[in-house]
Protein backbone atom coordinates (compact mmCIF):
# COMPACT_ATOMS: atom_id res chain seq x y z
CA UNK A 1 0.00 0.00 0.00
CA UNK A 2 1.22 3.31 -0.47
CA UNK A 3 2.07 5.30 2.87
CA UNK A 4 2.45 9.09 3.59
CA UNK A 5 4.69 10.63 6.17
CA UNK A 6 3.35 12.53 9.15
CA UNK A 7 5.40 15.32 8.02
CA UNK A 8 4.34 15.27 4.38
CA UNK A 9 7.41 13.75 2.34
CA UNK A 10 6.33 11.91 -1.08
CA UNK A 11 4.06 8.59 -0.63
CA UNK A 12 6.20 5.86 -0.87
CA UNK A 13 4.66 2.02 -1.76
CA UNK A 14 5.63 -0.39 1.56
CA UNK A 15 4.24 -3.96 2.47
CA UNK A 16 1.80 -4.51 5.58
CA UNK A 17 1.01 -6.63 7.69
CA UNK A 18 -3.00 -6.73 6.65
CA UNK A 19 -4.08 -10.46 8.01
CA UNK A 20 -2.79 -12.17 11.09
CA UNK A 21 -3.04 -15.49 12.19
CA UNK A 22 -2.58 -14.93 16.23
CA UNK A 23 -2.22 -18.58 17.08
CA UNK A 24 0.15 -19.20 14.31
CA UNK A 25 2.13 -16.24 13.89
CA UNK A 26 3.85 -15.13 16.86
CA UNK A 27 6.41 -12.80 15.77
CA UNK A 28 3.82 -10.84 14.43
CA UNK A 29 1.29 -10.87 17.64
CA UNK A 30 4.88 -9.92 19.63
CA UNK A 31 5.40 -6.95 17.45
CA UNK A 32 1.82 -5.67 18.17
CA UNK A 33 2.61 -6.38 22.13
CA UNK A 34 5.63 -4.13 21.21
CA UNK A 35 3.72 -1.78 19.84
CA UNK A 36 6.28 -2.45 16.22
CA UNK A 37 3.45 -3.83 13.81
CA UNK A 38 3.64 -1.54 10.47
CA UNK A 39 6.23 0.52 11.89
CA UNK A 40 7.37 2.38 8.54
CA UNK A 41 10.58 4.80 9.11
CA UNK A 42 9.93 7.76 6.02
CA UNK A 43 13.26 7.10 3.98
CA UNK A 44 13.55 11.18 3.65
CA UNK A 45 13.31 12.32 6.96
CA UNK A 46 13.83 9.55 9.05
CA UNK A 47 10.51 10.20 10.95
CA UNK A 48 8.86 6.28 12.30
CA UNK A 49 4.99 6.07 12.17
CA UNK A 50 2.58 3.30 12.07
CA UNK A 51 1.18 2.87 8.39
CA UNK A 52 -2.75 3.58 8.13
CA UNK A 53 -3.94 -0.17 7.37
CA UNK A 54 -6.54 -1.77 8.88
CA UNK A 55 -4.95 -5.38 9.92
CA UNK A 56 -7.30 -8.22 10.76
CA UNK A 57 -6.55 -10.24 13.30
CA UNK A 58 -7.76 -13.56 14.04
CA UNK A 59 -6.90 -16.52 16.81
CA UNK A 60 -9.59 -18.93 17.48
CA UNK A 61 -7.95 -20.30 20.56
CA UNK A 62 -8.67 -16.94 21.94
CA UNK A 63 -12.08 -16.35 20.28
CA UNK A 64 -10.81 -13.58 18.79
CA UNK A 65 -11.40 -11.76 15.33
CA UNK A 66 -10.36 -8.62 15.71
CA UNK A 67 -10.86 -5.49 13.27
CA UNK A 68 -7.83 -3.06 13.89
CA UNK A 69 -8.37 0.15 12.01
CA UNK A 70 -6.23 3.25 12.04
CA UNK A 71 -6.91 5.01 15.87
CA UNK A 72 -7.60 8.24 13.14
CA UNK A 73 -11.14 6.28 11.97
CA UNK A 74 -12.33 6.40 15.59
CA UNK A 75 -14.29 9.60 14.89
CA UNK A 76 -16.86 7.24 12.60
CA UNK A 77 -16.49 4.54 14.50
CA UNK A 78 -20.28 3.47 14.07
CA UNK A 79 -19.60 3.67 9.76
CA UNK A 80 -16.38 1.27 10.33
CA UNK A 81 -18.08 -1.19 12.52
CA UNK A 82 -20.45 -1.24 9.77
CA UNK A 83 -18.14 -2.26 7.40
CA UNK A 84 -16.27 -4.84 9.87
CA UNK A 85 -19.96 -6.84 9.86
CA UNK A 86 -20.46 -6.73 6.50
CA UNK A 87 -16.74 -8.03 5.46
CA UNK A 88 -17.06 -10.56 8.53
CA UNK A 89 -20.21 -11.79 6.05
CA UNK A 90 -18.15 -11.96 3.25
CA UNK A 91 -15.36 -14.28 4.92
CA UNK A 92 -18.08 -16.47 6.35
CA UNK A 93 -19.13 -16.89 2.93
CA UNK A 94 -16.22 -17.46 1.38
CA UNK A 95 -14.80 -19.41 3.56
CA UNK A 96 -17.98 -21.47 4.43
CA UNK A 97 -16.80 -24.29 6.24
CA UNK A 98 -12.97 -23.06 6.35
CA UNK A 99 -14.03 -20.05 8.99
CA UNK A 100 -13.33 -20.40 12.45
CA UNK A 101 -17.07 -20.59 14.36
CA UNK A 102 -16.06 -16.62 16.10
CA UNK A 103 -18.92 -15.19 18.11
CA UNK A 104 -18.72 -11.97 16.54
CA UNK A 105 -15.73 -9.70 15.10
CA UNK A 106 -14.75 -6.65 17.18
CA UNK A 107 -13.50 -3.35 16.31
CA UNK A 108 -10.57 -2.11 17.42
CA UNK A 109 -9.11 1.69 16.81
CA UNK A 110 -5.80 1.96 16.54
CA UNK A 111 -2.73 -0.56 17.16
CA UNK A 112 -2.95 0.71 20.85
CA UNK A 113 -6.00 -0.41 21.60
CA UNK A 114 -5.57 -4.16 20.48
CA UNK A 115 -2.07 -4.18 22.02
CA UNK A 116 -3.89 -3.43 25.64
CA UNK A 117 -6.68 -6.12 24.79
CA UNK A 118 -3.76 -8.90 23.77
CA UNK A 119 -1.74 -7.57 27.15
CA UNK A 120 -5.04 -8.47 29.25
CA UNK A 121 -5.24 -11.54 27.48
CA UNK A 122 -2.05 -12.41 28.51
CA UNK A 123 -2.20 -11.57 32.38
CA UNK A 124 -5.61 -13.39 32.30
CA UNK A 125 -3.94 -16.69 30.56
CA UNK A 126 -1.07 -16.55 33.03
CA UNK A 127 -3.50 -16.26 36.02
CA UNK A 128 -6.23 -19.10 34.35
CA UNK A 129 -2.69 -21.34 34.92
CA UNK A 130 -1.74 -20.79 38.29
CA UNK A 131 -5.22 -20.97 39.49
CA UNK A 132 -5.39 -24.15 37.72
CA UNK A 133 -2.77 -25.46 39.64
CA UNK A 134 -3.83 -24.16 42.87
CA UNK A 135 -7.08 -25.50 42.47
CA UNK A 136 -5.68 -29.03 42.23
CA UNK A 137 -3.31 -28.34 45.43
CA UNK A 138 -6.69 -27.54 47.49
CA UNK A 139 -9.12 -30.19 45.80
CA UNK A 140 -11.34 -27.69 43.90
CA UNK A 141 -13.34 -28.08 40.54
CA UNK A 142 -12.21 -26.20 37.86
CA UNK A 143 -14.62 -25.28 34.92
CA UNK A 144 -14.08 -24.41 31.76
CA UNK A 145 -15.22 -21.50 30.34
CA UNK A 146 -16.06 -20.26 26.52
CA UNK A 147 -12.82 -18.04 26.39
CA UNK A 148 -14.64 -15.09 24.55
CA UNK A 149 -17.49 -15.10 27.19
CA UNK A 150 -14.86 -14.26 29.29
CA UNK A 151 -12.57 -11.89 27.81
CA UNK A 152 -14.82 -9.87 26.66
CA UNK A 153 -16.11 -9.53 30.65
CA UNK A 154 -11.95 -8.91 31.79
CA UNK A 155 -12.38 -12.45 33.56
CA UNK A 156 -9.89 -15.13 33.54
CA UNK A 157 -11.38 -18.47 31.58
CA UNK A 158 -11.77 -21.02 34.22
CA UNK A 159 -14.11 -20.86 37.66
CA UNK A 160 -13.46 -22.94 40.47
CA UNK A 161 -15.95 -24.41 42.44
CA UNK A 162 -16.25 -26.56 45.53
CA UNK A 163 -16.93 -30.69 44.76
CA UNK A 164 -19.97 -31.39 43.74
CA UNK A 165 -22.04 -32.91 40.50
CA UNK A 166 -22.62 -30.01 37.86
CA UNK A 167 -21.54 -26.18 38.26
CA UNK A 168 -24.07 -23.82 40.43
CA UNK A 169 -23.31 -19.67 40.86
CA UNK A 170 -23.04 -20.96 45.13
CA UNK A 171 -20.38 -23.34 44.81
CA UNK A 172 -18.32 -21.06 42.49
CA UNK A 173 -18.40 -18.21 44.97
CA UNK A 174 -17.03 -20.77 47.48
CA UNK A 175 -14.53 -21.77 45.01
CA UNK A 176 -13.29 -18.58 44.40
CA UNK A 177 -12.91 -17.51 48.05
CA UNK A 178 -11.03 -20.47 48.52
CA UNK A 179 -9.29 -19.86 45.46
CA UNK A 180 -8.25 -16.42 47.17
CA UNK A 181 -7.91 -17.18 50.35
CA UNK A 182 -5.07 -20.46 49.10
CA UNK A 183 -3.63 -16.87 46.55
CA UNK A 184 -4.71 -13.41 46.91
CA UNK A 185 -2.82 -12.69 44.02
CA UNK A 186 -4.87 -13.88 41.51
CA UNK A 187 -6.82 -10.78 41.59
CA UNK A 188 -8.66 -11.10 38.17
CA UNK A 189 -10.84 -14.33 39.96
CA UNK A 190 -12.35 -11.77 42.27
CA UNK A 191 -14.39 -10.97 38.45
CA UNK A 192 -16.46 -13.58 39.02
CA UNK A 193 -17.53 -13.20 42.74
CA UNK A 194 -18.54 -9.78 41.66
CA UNK A 195 -20.60 -11.32 38.66
CA UNK A 196 -21.99 -14.04 40.57
CA UNK A 197 -22.99 -11.49 43.28
CA UNK A 198 -24.57 -9.12 40.70
CA UNK A 199 -26.75 -11.87 38.90
CA UNK A 200 -24.91 -12.48 36.17
CA UNK A 201 -25.20 -15.25 33.87
CA UNK A 202 -24.13 -18.80 34.19
CA UNK A 203 -21.50 -18.42 31.94
CA UNK A 204 -21.11 -21.12 28.24
CA UNK A 205 -19.27 -23.93 29.58
CA UNK A 206 -17.05 -26.33 28.13
CA UNK A 207 -16.46 -29.95 28.06
ZN1 LIG B 1 9.20 11.96 6.03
Amino acid sequence: MKVKCPKGCEPIEVEVHSFIRGDQEENLRDQILVGELNLIQCGECKTVYHAEATVVYLDPTADLLAFIFPASFEGEAEKWKEKMREDHEAMRSGLGEDMPAIEEPEAFFGLEAIRAELQKDDDLEDEAMVAEHVCKEVGLSVFKVARGFARRRGLPRIVPATKGDRFSRERALEGVAKLLEANDRLVSFKGWTTHFEGGGEVPPLLG
